[in-house]
Formats: C-alpha cells, sequence, structure tokens
C-alpha cells in the first residue's frame, strides 16, 4: 500500500482551450510535489480515432516521478453537466447524454465524476439515478470556486452519499494550487490500473495540503481554508515573479 498525491483534473494541449505539453504538465506538477497527474482533457473537440494516441502519449510524457493519467471531461449537448471519467474505457462521445454516458462507464469498470457543479447552475440537472453511477463529486474546483470549497457542491455530495474531489481544473498557471486527491494504491509504484483500481474503489481522500477538504467545506473550516488559499495565491504569485529572475542569475 502507498499513498500518492494526486492533481486531479489537468488539462493538456489536448483540450480545446488549453495549451499546456503533457511533458511540462508532467514537469510543473512533479516540481509541486505531485506523483500523479489526472487529466480531463474535453470531449467536444477530441479526435475521437485517437485515443490509443492520447494514451501514448501520456505514457511517453510520464516521467519517474510523475505518472500522467489520460482521462476526458465529457459534456452534455448544452454545455451545462461536465464529467471527468478515468479507466479502462473507449470514448463516448463528444456530448453524450449524461444519465448514458454514467451507465456506461460503470459498466465498462471506469470512474466518473461530477465536476463544479455550481458552474452555470449544473445542478439544477443533477438526478438522484446517477448518484449510485459516480465516483465522487467535486467540492472545490480551482477554476470555479476560487480559493474555498463550495459549500453548496460539498451540501450535495453528502446529501447523495457521494465522496469528495478537489480538482485544480487546471489550465494556465493561474490554477496551480495545493489541492490534490490523496490515492491509496495497491502498488508500490503507481501505475495506470493501480490509479484506476484506486478510484473505482474509492481509496482516496481529497486534500487542501495535508488536511481533508471535507472537513475544511462547512463553517469556519471554510474560512481558515480561503485564509490559507489566499496566502498561497500570494506565494505562487511570487514564485512566477520570481522564476525568470532567478533564470537569468543562474544564467550569469
Ligand atoms: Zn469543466
Ligand atoms: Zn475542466
Amino acid at each position: 500500500m502507498t499513498t500518492v498525491r494526486a492533481a486531479a483534473h489537468v488539462h493538456s494541449e489536448w483540450s480545446d482551450d488549453a495549451t499546456w505539453s503533457l511533458p511540462a504538465i508532467a514537469a510543473a506538477f512533479g516540481e509541486r510535489g505531485y506523483g500523479v497527474v489526472l487529466l480531463a482533457d474535453h470531449s467536444r473537440e477530441f479526435p475521437a480515432g485517437r485515443l490509443d494516441e492520447y494514451r501514448a502519449a501520456c505514457a511517453a510524457a510520464s516521467t519517474p516521478e510523475v505518472l500522467l493519467v489520460p482521462g476526458i471531461e465529457y459534456n452534455d449537448p448544452d454545455n451545462l453537466v461536465h464529467v471527468p471519467v478515468w479507466g479502462d474505457v473507449p470514448f463516448y462521445g463528444a456530448t453524450p447524454d449524461i444519465g448514458g454516458l454514467l451507465a456506461k462507464v460503470a459498466a465498462d469498470g471506469g470512474s466518473a465524476v461530477l465536476a463544479h457543479p455550481w458552474r452555470r447552475d449544473a445542478w439544477r440537472r443533477y438526478d438522484p439515478a446517477w448518484s449510485p453511477l459516480l465516483t465522487a463529486v467535486e467540492v472545490w474546483n480551482r477554476k470555479y470556486d476560487g480559493v474555498a470549497p463550495n459549500r453548496h457542491a460539498a451540501a450535495l455530495a453528502r446529501r447523495e452519499g457521494l465522496p469528495s474531489f478537489a480538482a485544480v481544473d487546471f489550465h494556465t498557471r493561474r490554477q496551480f494550487f495545493p489541492l490534490a486527491v490523496a490515492l491509496r494504491l495497491d502498488t508500490g509504484r503507481p501505475d495506470p490500473q493501480a490509479v484506476y483500481r484506486s478510484l473505482r474503489s474509492r481509496q482516496f481522500e481529497a486534500v487542501f495540503r495535508d488536511r481533508p477538504v471535507s472537513g475544511l467545506a462547512g463553517g469556519g473550516g471554510g474560512r481558515a481554508a480561503k485564509a490559507a488559499g489566499r496566502a498561497m495565491e500570494v506565494v505562487e504569485r511570487a514564485r512566477r515573479t520570481s522564476a525568470p529572475v532567478l533564470r537569468r542569475l543562474r544564467r550569469n
């Protein structure tokens, strides 16, 4: 048994709205202490015939420090509900019906997570029939919820009896943030199959630094997380501005 920090919900240049290459993602997240990156590239413009090529590219860009795990973030035809999917599963189409998608993913042994339920009021479309088919709910999405967990999303997860997920929803540097999903693996070293098993059997915990997000999502914990989150933004901004200076200094 090992535990590894995963950066969940990361977009690469395989998405229509992101530009980071897979090797750059491996390097940047490795530098920030992650051992796994759960990619979630958009379904909407995904070249359907290229899933194998995408998987091979993730394997090729993985390093001894960081495993890149391919994944697709599906959206419904109205672009309201978003569902990242991981596992040894096929491509389900650019804009699938979400109920049908979840049933197929469950039948195929994959894992599906409800993303940012408060983006564009996606939660209004929530069908309780989805609950037994979902693996988790994003209660903190860095891009849409900002520097604190979303207590409405946390309440939805609690109501439906679903585990919490924490997502960086990485598109640009702005979304680096110390959120992780701590995955318990049944192998010594991460490999995609071990990660899929961990997700499927819900052997994970969403964390902000080392603290479980579930403990932060209600009441005063949320405020503490917000303050800590703001501080982290400052650190990350300092890192961005100092990096070019340090590079220049090193060159001289
Ligand atoms: Zn999304
Ligand atoms: Zn996304």
